[in-house]
């Protein structure tokens, strides 16, 4: 592509601030920028003027139609669209947009789940526009980015926690900036960037994948000769192929205003990574789902599929997000960058240990947040971090923490002072981490941000930074309680970090998090370990949860209760649908397979000893027992998979959690070896569907 070409691009199909002041009057450009910096309501009139330069400028790009685009809890995106056509008399239409149609919306919102915060009778939900998210065009519609409510108010999806969640940040952390003569910053803001992985495999192949196009991961599956030992693909050179697509992938981005910087790689065969440049958070949720989807629709243009599934293949890496989160003021100064002077040290030291006191007291809640059936595959499973959240500081920053706590022996080269008085002394240099940073740990302080790599892939950003922002305004609002009244404020601060940093230390670990060792350890300073998804959503209710996030006003407890339950539902449908569908395949494709080859093996005993009587058949005998035996196996194992799905209860709770984890889940593994054992032995002509060889290493 042109490269003169991209700055225009860059933004086409979106209203962003630019556009808007061609289309929209002054007086309501400016009451739309009240509305972002002080939060005051948009009027009608001011509704109405922005919805009609809205309007005008989808039209002059050909749209027809309009949505008010949300993220319900499915974790996806959801959008109903109407046309602009209203009835002008005479059998005419006129392209018409109001005001109230921007604001708000009423979709029948009766099949989202909404763990029984919305009684069918009264089956409405509403949206409404989140003015600080631009609205843009897509497939001919004008896409309006909004929340979605009950009509008793209760959230119902992603975006409006986490909108709730950055306001109170916001107010904790302005209460801190103003305690260090900071009198100018209004608004503190939550900044992520975060990595996107993803698959890319032929479509001919993955629509010959039951498992891969119900479940968007295979079920079954015999490790190929090769997988990813040699690390020959990770920042290898693109295929031409896949190269096209990442071209594409980032004129479309770009024309949506994302900011996609980097593509590679990654670690697995097929597998690579999107990254776009950070900001502020609600956005980069936005965004990140507009990624996805446009990944999977630009992956369908080029006869690919783009799976997003946190392990689609056993044996080789599987994909997750690496959501690198900061704290900003509205002048742009990142809080989580120490500084150069004493006062900027304090004061970093002071958010470091919030963040510290947070993770290491809501471990659990941060846990839940990344608990869903397809991150089990691999937290633990020594390819991405353990399920035990750990925070690693590096070796510089843990000499500051233990010179701030005094009386640890320090060796680190420049960290000779044995007590660092907070507020006095100057940090030493702390590098932004680059090469020999630890991968395995499941958040880790990257110089002025930290990187949660606990997210799968599949998932939206918004559970996670919903929980980080609260936890950290919980933890600021104590602060500020302390610090508001004490009465030597050095003193005081000094006192609050060296306390924190001491009570708090057992979260940090700068070491190997797949050691088996670690688990150990953890256990021994007490950490919660919550090694599957069934383990950690049992924990969501938890009262210091449901209390942080009601006081901060994230959540209100019955929207906690609503999604404790759809998360059990999704984990058990989830579950349930994967194991069905190895069922499934089993019983119509394998049994068969096997069958047939086993038939043939014998045909081919036949045919021999009647042309050369006394003729070694050893190989075709052995082999034939071995697949009859594997396949009577397969039978078995089969049928008591369906059984123990059939068996399941149906209320929606822990125990059944705690079922389909043990009596499916563990059988489906089962399973899956007696069927990986036949694809190895029986002849290709045979097998049923393509292979991982044929999926991983495409020609
Ligand atoms: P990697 O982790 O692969 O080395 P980078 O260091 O380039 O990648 O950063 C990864 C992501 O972190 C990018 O999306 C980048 O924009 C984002 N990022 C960089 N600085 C910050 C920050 N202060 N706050 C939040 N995200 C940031
Ligand atoms: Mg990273």
């Amino acid at each position: 592509m042109n490269k003169e070409r991209i700055p225009a691009l860059f933004g086409s199909n979106v209203f962003n601030e630019e556009t808007m002041a061609q289309y929209v009057p002054f007086e309501a450009m400016q009451a739309w920028r009240d509305c972002l910096k002080n939060g005051k309501p948009l009027t009608l009139e001011v509704a109405n003027d922005i919805a009609e330069g809205m309007k005008n400028w989808a039209l002059e790009r050909g749209a027809t139609h309009y949505t008010h685009w949300f993220q319900p809890m499915t974790g996806y995106t959801a959008e109903k669209h109407d046309s602009f056509i209203t009835p002008a008399g005479s059998g005419k239409v006129i392209m018409d947009f109001s005001g109230k149609a921007l604001v708000c919306g009423e979709p029948d919102a009766s099949s989202f789940p909404s763990g029984g915060l919305r009684a069918t009778f009264e089956a409405r939900g509403y949206t409404a526009w989140d003015p600080t998210s631009y609205a843009f065009l897509k497939d001919g519609s004008l896409c309006i980015p909004t929340v979605f409510c009950s009509y008793s108010g209760q959230s119902l999806d992603n975006k409006t926690p986490l909108l709730r969640s950055v306001e109170a940040v916001s107010r904790q952390a302005v209460r801190i900036l103003r305690l260090f003569g900071d009198t100018t910053t209004r608004r503190v803001t939550t900044q992520v960037g975060p990595e996107q992985e993803y698959f890319l495999i032929d479509k001919k192949l993955f629509l010959a994948r039951e498992d891969l196009r119900l479940c968007g991961r295979t079920l079954f599956g015999a490790k190929p000769p090769k997988g990813q030992e040699l690390d020959d693909h990770y920042f290898g050179v693109i295929h031409p192929r896949v190269s096209a697509f990442m071209q594409e992938l980032d004129e479309e981005l770009w024309r949506l205003g994302i900011l996609s910087k980097t593509k590679h790689n990654e670690v697995a065969p097929s597998q690579h990574e999107m990254a776009p440049i950070y900001c502020d958070v609600n956005i980069a949720c936005d965004h990140n789902q507009l990624a996805m989807e446009t990944m999977k629709k630009v992956a369908d243009r080029h006869n690919l599929v783009c799976l997003l599934h946190e392990k689609p293949f056993a044996g080789v890496n599987g994909s997750g997000k690496h959501d690198n989160w900061s704290l900003a003021t509205d002048s742009g100064k990142n809080l989580f960058a120490p500084g150069s002077t004493p006062s900027q040290n304090a004061q970093f030291l002071l958010f470091l240990a919030a963040f510290i006191k947070g993770v290491d007291e809501y471990a659990e809640l941060l846990r839940t947040t990344v608990a869903c059936p397809g991150n089990d595959h691999r937290l633990g499973a020594q390819e991405a971090p353990p399920a035990i959240i750990s925070i690693f500081l590096g070796d510089e920053l843990d000499a500051v923490i233990d010179a701030v706590v005094g009386g640890t022996d320090t060796d680190y080269v420049d960290m000779k002072r044995r007590q660092l008085r907070i507020g006095v002394d100057i940090l030493p240099h702390i590098p932004q981490d680059t090469t020999d940073r630890n991968r395995t740990s499941p958040l880790a302080f990257t110089g002025n941000k930290f990187e949660f790599r606990m997210l799968g892939s599949s998932q939206s950003i918004s559970g996670a930074n919903t929980v980080l922002n609260t936890i950290m305004a919980e933890e600021l609002s104590q602060f500020a309680d302390i610090l508001e009244n004490g009465n030597n404020f050095q003193e005081d601060l000094h006192e609050l970090i060296r306390a924190t940093f001491r009570d708090h230390r057992r979260i940090i670990f700068n070491g190997n998090g797949y050691d088996e060792a670690w688990v150990q350890e953890a256990q021994r300073r007490g950490l919660p370990n919550l090694p599957t998804a069934a383990d950690a959503i049992p924990t969501y209710l938890m009262k210091k949860n449901v209390e942080l996030m009601t006081r901060h006003g994230s959540f209100t407890e019955s929207e906690m209760i609503a999604r404790h339950e759809i998360l059990i539902e999704q984990y058990c449908y989830v579950i349930r649908i994967e194991a069905l569908t190895m069922v499934d395949m089993a019983q119509h494709l394998l049994l068969n397979a096997a069958s047939q080859y086993t038939a043939s093996l014998c045909d081919t005993i036949i045919s021999k000893k009647q042309a050369i009587p006394g003729i070694s058949c050893r190989v075709e005998e052995a082999l034939a027992a071995s697949v009859a035996h594997l396949n009577d196996q397969l039978l078995q194992e089969s049928a008591a998979l369906k059984s123990a799905v059939e068996l399941a209860p149906t209320k929606t709770d822990e125990e059944t959690l705690r079922y389909y984890y043990n009596e499916v889940f563990l059988r489906m593994n089962s399973l899956r070896a007696v069927a990986d054992q036949l694809e190895t032995l029986t002849a290709s002509d045979f097998w049923p569907y393509p292979t991982y060889c044929d999926l991983l290493f495409p020609v």
